[in-house]
């Protein structure tokens, strides 16, 4: 893990992330979303994106995680 202060993809506020870079996603700590992934091909579509389609991409990812798996954002769910 190396972490480091970047922003929130998805509620705009400052988070963690971590860029030690499993192949192309990058995890976020957030305070308002959790812990998250998302990949790089997401993470540049999701900042054209207004908040609600931001929340409901991350909503989808956690919904298809399985318990105690941290939930992953792709494209498909933009
Ligand atoms: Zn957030």
């Amino acid at each position: 893990m190396n972490w480091t202060n970047d922003t929130c993809p998805i509620s705009i506020e400052p988070a963690q992330e971590d860029i030690s870079g499993i192949e192309d996603v990058v995890e976020f700590v957030c305070p308002t979303c959790g812990r998250f992934r998302i990949t790089g091909t997401a993470l540049a579509m999701i900042l054209h994106r207004d908040s609600d389609a931001r929340e409901f991409a991350l909503a989808q990812a956690k919904m298809r995680a399985e318990a105690g798996e941290i939930p992953t954002i792709d494209s498909s769910m933009l």
